[in-house]
């Protein structure tokens, strides 16, 4: 596996927004995920890993140390007792695939983008479901310490969150997950049409998906943010999606700053705020040019 530097990171944002890693890697195993870290720690280097980029942007300014796409990719079924052990670079897409083929039903996470890793770190989710409620333990690795296997408490799961998003303090190597069984035909075409409706709903583009999460159960956040007025609100190169009011859509490409993003965050917030009277937190993250953790 390949060390680079000066990687730039706008490629592996979904929003295209980023400067370049100091140093930048691509696992596609645990061993090479523990040679990278052994790597960072022999300079001192701090770790940054991310898996997909469908939720994150990156610091324009670049990120210090070591950053890894964690690209691991393998998937384990125990149909005896229906427990699912997933590399965490395993893309959710072919998770919820194998899933439906062996008769489990993912399908709330049909479409969505991204790893197995970074929806366990992010408690992605749809509707009432949320990936916390099928997540039994994980192995995780804490880059002083080594390999540890974990339980679901670990994770400290929050609506849209786990203790892991905010600290990354470890790396997540796998995770076990646990999915209700069915009917093969009905889960396959379930996820059929999901991905199929998905599609047709959602704005193309880039973009991380819900910027904000919602604020209450029964209060959504493009609500709120179309009725404070700004679907459709552009500057900077950014704009609020008319169709689906909480997606910002970058649409000045690799010259849009995360500082651009971050002003736009802020502007949203004032003014939902100001006319609604709800405060917006956001659910997407602009990784920062210094990082302490790991
Ligand atoms: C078009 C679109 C639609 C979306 N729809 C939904 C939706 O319906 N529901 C929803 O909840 N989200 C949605 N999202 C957001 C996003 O897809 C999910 O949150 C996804 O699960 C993130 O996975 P990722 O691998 O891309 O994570 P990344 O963006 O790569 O990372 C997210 C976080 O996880 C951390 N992380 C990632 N992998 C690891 C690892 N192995 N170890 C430790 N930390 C790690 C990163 O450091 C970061 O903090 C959407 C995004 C887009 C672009």
């Amino acid at each position: 596996m390949e060390i680079l530097q000066k990687e730039s990171l706008s490629r592996y944002s979904n929003l295209r927004i980023g400067g370049d890693a100091e140093h930048f890697c691509i696992p596609e195993s645990e061993q090479e995920i523990l040679d990278a870290v052994g790597f960072a720690r022999e300079k001192g280097f701090p770790i940054m890993a991310f898996g997909g980029g469908s939720n994150i942007a990156f610091d324009s300014k670049g990120i210090q140390g070591l950053v890894m796409k964690i690209s691991t990719d393998n998937i384990s079924i125990d149909t005896e007792n229906g427990t699912i052990v997933a590399a965490s670079g395993t893309s959710l897409a072919k998770l919820v695939k194998c899933l439906a083929e062996s008769g489990f039903d993912a399908s709330n996470f049909a479409g969505v983008p991204g790893t197995v890793g970074g929806a366990v770190v992010n408690n992605t989710g749809r509707n009432n479901a949320q990936i916390s409620n099928h997540v039994v333990g994980a192995k995780v690795l804490d880059p002083s310490s080594g390999i540890t296997d974990v339980g679901h408490s670990f994770f400290g799961y929050d609506y849209r969150s786990s203790k892991l998003k905010h600290e990354h303090s470890h790396i997540v190597l796998s995770v076990a997950l646990q999915f209700v069984a069915g009917d093969i035909v009905e889960i396959r075409e379930k996820v059929r049409y999901i991905v199929g409706s998905r599609a047709k709903r959602q704005p193309t583009g880039m973009t991380l998906g819900s910027t904000f999460k919602n604020p209450a159960t029964e209060v959504n956040a493009w609500q709120l943010i179309q009725d404070a007025g700004l679907a459709g609100y552009t500057t900077n190169g950014l704009r609020i999606s008319d169709t689906h009011c909480n997606w910002i859509l970058n649409e000045g490409g690799a010259d849009t700053s995360s500082e651009a993003l971050r002003e736009f965050i802020e502007k949203i917030r004032n003014v939902v705020s100001e006319r609604t009277g709800y405060l917006l937190e956001p659910e997407i993250q602009i990784i920062s040019s210094k990082r302490t953790s790991i």
